[in-house]
């Protein structure tokens, strides 16, 4: 783009000072009026729910804008240490309900719209959900940056900004088809295209010695073929407190001479095609959740985001403070999730040596000072390593430089434990073996000065097992940060009756103090207040029902209990334990067991990763039980099972409010924390879970009466997986035989001989690593005890309302001061007022 700039001198006005925006109904409606007619130009003919959707959502965004606007200034005038918050992974879900409540404008706009006869709700569903990511990782993202912005604390989201995010999941005779989520297909008004902040990113190429003017020696990475990363800005608003804080997302574009060169040689398509090359760095999110592919287009993805958002940073500081970098590490923190970003690391030594003049050990001291990261799983198959033979090819300079860290590293290692051979090994940041690997997690504990794991759990296994080592070595890095989610979207947007009820009662402060909920503990014994809890419980049933009938063609009775199991569907999170129950009801109710029978609906959602067959065949199974026992009329309104598909946020905001049992059945020890549960929990639905992830300090809050526990805990897993002999625990229990004689005889694929031979054999297999036969029984006895005190509706209802009084500590708001106090260090910022 052309970057003349126009002239600008203390006497020339300041073009960014504009009038303040109104934010009554006559305002809004004017604002509404002009960009429906003269922006989007459509006229009295077109009757496009989508314009008017359009339109409102320009009016919301003009008044997000003033509001960022002078949050960016008060951060400048304060020149306030900031965190960049770096994330393959933002699944934001829509934007303008949120925008809409933490800017205070529900009543005014619900108003405002229904003047020109028309209705909020139906606007808000014609937003696409912004997929960019798979699931609890990328939602979790979300969560912080609305917290951070209602903290007023400057952080700054820093993304990939996909074309296509998490693919649409149909459901075709049981099977998942999955279908490109083209989510840019229509504009996307919630974003601002800032191409005059763009970065130039290098790929391939190789690195050369050279001599400086001063004489110095001096690394450059030469003969790349670059990128360019543009930079699309989305605001995330905080609650009534005027912060609106970006998030910047990366789009890869071709460089001027990569066509030229390409132009030159005459070959005008190629040129083309190079553009394409270049773009497909940023096309697609890759659909794996909790393991790793490895895949160079998606190393390119890692490398691409660190440099671009790193070399911005750096940009800011030296536009704005010169090369000086001394302060450099008093100013800044990048928060690492995950692994995914963690070239970030030698990135930034290479960006304050080779482009800085820096020396190693001036890097060093401030990359060292900046990174922090946190783990996410415990999953081997998630933890990512890169052959070393990729790096080379890919990104040399940058792997120059992981080797020089690594053998200072070692040094250090060698120093500590002489002799240590074995230990070196083990901690080196290249796996050794026929194709070198680097490890990222360790080159990201390396470079970092903080550490963390995401529920009291995990971060006890990661220093006790995955990163053992590296724990006996810096025990001082290593802390637990327990997950959250903003209650703002899950509880005040999402369950708006909930929330008033909630408010009419205690007041509402616990929209940004979430510990208040638990004023709510005395109602539990309240008669009114336990039939209103129970009159909005019903209506959000409804509301569920409603969805499950129009997107599954089954009938849910809101008397039932609601039994909920969504999320990514993965053995360890282990759907086949729960569908295993749902066969086993059935068994039962076709047996004529069905004395003092709770009614039960059970739904389930979620994507399996488009290549992880046996989670595909879990999607297929759960379908074909639900045909059987929805179309079986002895079984009646005793058992409905759906399968809900395309499961996302904007699905979630439905479910969590409409459920009563919410399944967190991990194999314990393997689900790092989960932030499903804590949605489910604030909404007032019962848990029933495994001792693992913050299922444990969600039953520490709501006490054991509150919370239906069962199965091994992690270490007894551990210890059951020496000697684990499934068919033995299977003739052990009667109902899990029988359960197991109805899959094998084929009784729900009639048709479709042997197609869930393999799930019986995972079953069967002693080295079944999740250990669904070992936790069976358990389960079963749990699973009764929910259901005979879903009969006892009093007893349900105090449960409900104590799990919701308990959740004040599961507010990403308690996370991120955490986050802050612990690691970041940053100062609270008001943004100046808009006046
Ligand atoms: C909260 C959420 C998740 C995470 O759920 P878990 O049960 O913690 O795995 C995944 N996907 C969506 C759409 C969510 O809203």
């Amino acid at each position: 783009m052309n970057d003349t700039r126009f002239r600008k001198s203390s006497s020339c006005p300041d073009l960014t000072e504009v009038p303040p925006l109104g934010l009554d109904s006559r305002s809004l409606e004017a604002d509404f009026r002009h960009y429906y007619t003269n922006t989007l130009g459509r006229d009295r003919n077109c009757r496009l729910t989508h314009y008017a959707y359009e339109a409102l959502a320009l009016v919301i965004r003009d008044r997000l804008m003033e509001r960022w606007t002078h949050t960016r200034y008060a951060y400048e005038d304060s020149d306030c240490k900031r965190t960049h918050y770096l994330s393959l992974e933002f699944l934001m879900g829509r934007t303008l309900g949120n925008a809409v409540l933490n800017l205070g404008l529900g009543e005014e706009l619900t108003k405002t719209l229904s003047d020109v006869c028309l209705e909020m709700e139906e606007l808000v569903e014609i937003e696409p959900d912004a997929g960019l990511g798979n699931g609890g990782l990328g939602r979790l993202a979300a969560c912080f940056l609305d917290s951070c912005a209602t903290l007023q604390l400057p952080v700054l989201g820093y993304g990939i900004r996909y074309e296509y995010g998490m693919f649409r999941q149909h459901i075709v005779d049981g099977y998942q088809v999955e279908e490109p989520d083209h989510w840019l297909a229509t504009d996307n008004c919630w974003e601002i295209k800032r191409p005059e902040y763009r970065q130039r990113i290098k790929f391939n190429g190789n690195s050369e010695t050279y001599i400086d003017a001063t004489g110095k020696k001096r690394v450059r990475w030469v003969n790349t073929r670059d990128v360019f990363a543009i930079p699309y800005d989305v605001p995330v608003p905080g609650y009534h407190n005027g912060t609106v804080n970006p998030l910047r997302l990366w789009k890869a574009a071709a460089t001027d001479e990569f066509d030229l060169e390409e132009f030159n040689s005459g070959d005008y398509t190629g040129s083309v095609a190079a553009k394409n090359e270049a773009e497909k760095i940023t096309m697609v999110l890759y659909p794996n959740d909790s393991s790793e592919n490895g895949k160079e287009l998606r190393l390119r993805q890692q490398y691409f985001l660190a440099s671009a958002s790193l070399q911005d940073v750096l940009d800011k500081w030296i536009v704005t403070k010169g090369t000086n970098l001394e302060q450099f590490a008093e100013k800044n923190c990048f928060q690492l999730n995950d692994t995914h970003p963690s070239c970030a690391v030698a990135e930034l030594m290479r960006l304050l040596m080779d482009d800085q003049g820096l020396d190693w050990t001036a890097a060093w001291e401030i990359t060292h000072a900046t990174m922090a990261y946190t783990n996410h799983t415990l999953l081997p198959e998630a933890l990512e390593k890169w052959p070393v033979a990729l790096f080379q090819q890919l990104l040399p300079r940058l792997l120059e430089i992981i080797y020089e860290i690594n053998a200072r590293f070692l040094m250090q290692v060698a120093e500590r434990w002489p002799g240590d051979i074995e230990r070196q090994r083990r901690m080196s940041l290249i796996e050794e073996g026929p194709e070198p690997q680097v490890r990222m997690a360790y080159l990201a504990i390396v470079g970092s000065f903080s550490v963390n794991g995401v529920a009291e759990l995990h971060s006890q296994l990661l220093r006790e097992g995955l990163f053992r080592d590296f724990y006996d070595m810096w025990p001082e890095k290593f802390n637990n940060k327990t997950n959250g989610v903003t209650q703002r979207r899950w509880l005040a947007y999402a369950n708006p009756k909930l929330s008033r009820l909630i408010s009419d009662h205690i007041g509402s402060g616990w929209t940004t103090d979430l510990d208040q909920l638990h004023r709510l503990k005395p109602l539990a014994e309240d008669l009114a207040f336990q039939q209103q809890w129970q009159q909005v419980r019903h209506h959000n049933k409804q509301r569920l029902a409603d969805l499950v009938r129009e997107d599954c063609g089954v009938d849910f009775h809101p008397q039932s209990l609601f039994d909920v199991h969504v999320k990514r569907i993965h053995e360890y999170k282990r759907q086949l334990l729960n569908i295993l129950h749902v066969i086993h009801l059935y068994d039962r109710i076709k047996r004529g067991d069905i004395e003092n029978w709770t009614p039960r609906c059970v739904l389930f959602g979620g994507k399996a990763a488009p290549g992880y067959v046996m989670a595909k065949l879990i999607i297929k199974l759960i379908n074909n039980v639900a045909t059987l026992v929805n179309n079986d009329a002895s079984v009646g309104q005793r058992l409905k099972v759906a399968f809900l598909p395309n499961y996302r946020v904007s699905a979630m905001e439905v479910i969590c409010s409409g459920t009563d049992l919410s399944e967190q059945i991990s194999t314990a020890g393997k689900e790092a924390s989960g932030t499903g549960n804590m949605k489910f929990m604030l909404n007032g639905a019962i848990t029933i879970g495994t001792f693992d992830g913050a299922n444990i300090e969600i039953r520490e809050e709501t006490g054991a009466d509150n919370f239906f526990l069962f199965g091994l805990t992690a270490q007894e897993a551990e210890e059951a997986r020496k000697n684990y002999n499934p068919d033995a625990v299977i003739a052990a229990n009667n109902d899990l035989t029988r359960v197991m004689q109805l899959l094998q005889s084929g009784h729900f694929n009639q048709f479709e001989s042997g197609i869930f031979d393999p799930i019986i054999e995972a079953i069967r297999s002693p080295n079944d690593p999740w250990l669904v036969a070992a936790d069976f029984s358990e389960y079963v006895v749990a699973q009764q005890q929910a259901a005979l005190a879903y009969q006892d509706q009093s007893r349900w209802v105090r449960m409900s309302i104590l799990n919701t009084a308990a959740a004040g500590k599961f507010s990403t708001d308690r996370t991120m001061r955490e986050y802050n106090e612990q690691i970041w260090k940053l100062p609270q910022v008001p943004a100046h007022p808009v006046c």
